[in-house]
């Protein structure tokens, strides 16, 4: 038998930025299209026009872009079975939701928002299931007809039918089995002319050859409805693949806007790499059979396979996704992660934009120093400041002394260190140290008691990279006068 090809989407809604439970569910269908030679195809769901935010769009394809998950069909790029946004595909959903009404598998109701207020407000009184009570299933022709005399506006039922059983299978959960008399006659065709998510994402799923539909398992209820429709316009059903959610770190409930970072943007902004995130998305959900951890896309798309993909749900683990971040961090090189510091650098106002190339290779010659230290690219802000700024606060005194010194002794040391810096002409990591070593043996002092004011003089902080390729950095001019500072600061 000829084998199908591998035809996969992702089809958010535009309700809001891309969520990163989305952006795994992207990866994996991208996963799956690469792995075996197929296409993944980026279908923009916008039929509720109640829930749609404008900015959202751009956001769903530049974070996608941003993750590497480029899409070989959909909005930017075209392609065959378009249009990619269902917005544009009105016509067809409406021509074949009238077509089930034509051949009995559907119906008009004309109820009324009150009247389906009221009815659920009874169900729920009364203890019973909600739903619609088919109460338009049967109209005659002529109430029909009357209806639309009236200029009511119908809405399009899909007719279930009242017993039996509907089969659907999960290609990880294996079959599961619905009763029909528990379904809804659920809404195809909206009074507006828009369809409802089923209706639309059956029909594109069909005509835009999906092979395997991969999606959160929030659906799974949905799919048995799907199945139906399948059924009733006479098409295959695509291959079902239910993702886990997953849970918020506490392992309690979906992720949600109050566990703060929900958006691929939330966690771009944080200062997590593109790669970084993919990797973690990538196991939180799949596990690739050994204890291998790390995987490049390229690398991901060897591996990957759907039968490793998990059914439990997963909680979110945020050490761990630091974790990768700074391993990943760390392995590149330190031109490329100047360019990525770059943007935070500048939001935070360190360095001007556009940045002159003879600040960005200063920039360069500080990661060294800072590489090893940070996890996330907004942790290179507050590392590199003091490098990267002309001037910096008086720190404060206490700070100053470390604790086995008097403000007297600091003061002393940070003159004499003082007058034999400006003796120096090469700022050197070499010379600094034994300049700075002789000061501390010159005053009878332990090397740490003339070190540690020198750092929080230059630097205000007590934890910095080595102090000597730290001067050496900063350059002397900038070292006398924050130590003169400092100075001040003790005299006062
Ligand atoms: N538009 C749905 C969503 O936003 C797509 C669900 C599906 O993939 O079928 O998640």
């Amino acid at each position: 038998m000829k084998k199908e090809k591998v035809r996969v989407r992702f089809a958010p809604s535009p309700t809001g930025f891309l969520h990163i439970g989305g952006a795994r569910t992207a990866l994996y269908n991208w996963l799956q299209a690469k792995k075996n030679g197929g296409s993944f195809l980026l279908r923009i769901e916008d039929t509720d026009r109640t829930r749609f935010v404008p900015e959202a769009l751009d956001d769903i394809t530049a974070s996608l872009k941003w993750l590497g998950l480029e899409w070989d069909e959909g909005p930017l790029v075209g392609g065959p079975v378009g249009p990619y946004f269902q917005s544009e595909r009105l016509e067809l959903y409406k021509k074949l939701a009238q077509q089930l009404v034509e051949e009995g598998k559907a119906y008009y109701c004309f109820c009324t928002t009150e009247r389906l207020q009221e009815l659920r407000k009874a169900q729920e009184q009364g203890k019973a299931a909600p739903g619609y009570d088919r109460c338009c299933r049967t109209l005659t022709p002529d109430q029909i007809r009357e209806a639309f005399a009236a200029g009511k506006m119908p809405v399009i039922r899909f007719k279930m039918p009242e017993q039996g059983e509907i089969k659907v299978v999960d290609a990880l959960r294996g079959e599961m089995r619905f009763d029909l008399s528990t379904l809804d006659d659920f809404v195809l065709l909206k009074s507006d002319g828009y369809p409802t998510y089923h209706l639309a994402n059956v029909i594109d799923d069909h005509f835009m050859e999906i092979s395997h539909v991969m999606r959160g398992d929030e659906w799974i209820v949905s799919t048995p409805k799907h199945i139906m429709l399948y059924q009733s316009f006479g098409w295959k059903p695509p291959v079902f693949i239910h993702l886990p959610v997953f849970l918020a770190p506490d392992g309690k409930g979906k992720l949600s806007k109050r566990h703060g970072a929900t958006s691929v943007r939330d966690y771009k902004d944080k200062g997590y790499l593109p790669e970084a995130l993919v990797n973690f998305l990538l196991l939180l959900g799949w596990h690739p059979g050994d204890d291998r951890e790390f995987f490049t896309l390229e690398e991901a798309v060897e591996a990957f396979s759907i039968e490793r993909l998990n059914t439990s749900p997963v909680a979110l683990s945020l050490e761990k996704l630091d974790w990768f971040n700074g391993m990943y961090l760390r392995k590149l090189d330190p031109r490329e992660l100047a360019i990525r510091c770059l943007p935070f650098l500048q939001k935070e106002g360190l360095l001007p934009t556009p940045c002159p190339p003879e600040r960005f290779e200063y920039l360069v010659s500080l990661i060294p120093l800072i590489q090893e230290r940070i996890n996330l690219l907004t942790e290179a802000g507050p590392a590199l400041q003091y490098f990267l700024e002309d001037e910096i606060s008086p720190p404060a005194a206490d700070l100053l002394v470390p604790k086995k010194s008097t403000p007297e002794e600091v003061v002393t040391a940070l003159q004499s260190a003082l007058a034999a810096l400006k003796e120096v002409e090469e700022f050197t990591e070499g010379i600094l140290e034994e300049t700075l070593r002789g000061v501390a043996t010159a005053l009878g002092m332990k090397a740490g008691q003339v070190f540690m004011p020198i750092r929080v003089a230059v630097t205000g902080s007590t934890a910095t990279p080595g102090l000597f390729e730290l001067l050496a950095a900063i350059g002397k001019e900038r070292v006398l006068a924050r130590i003169e500072q400092a100075i001040k600061v003790l005299k006062k």
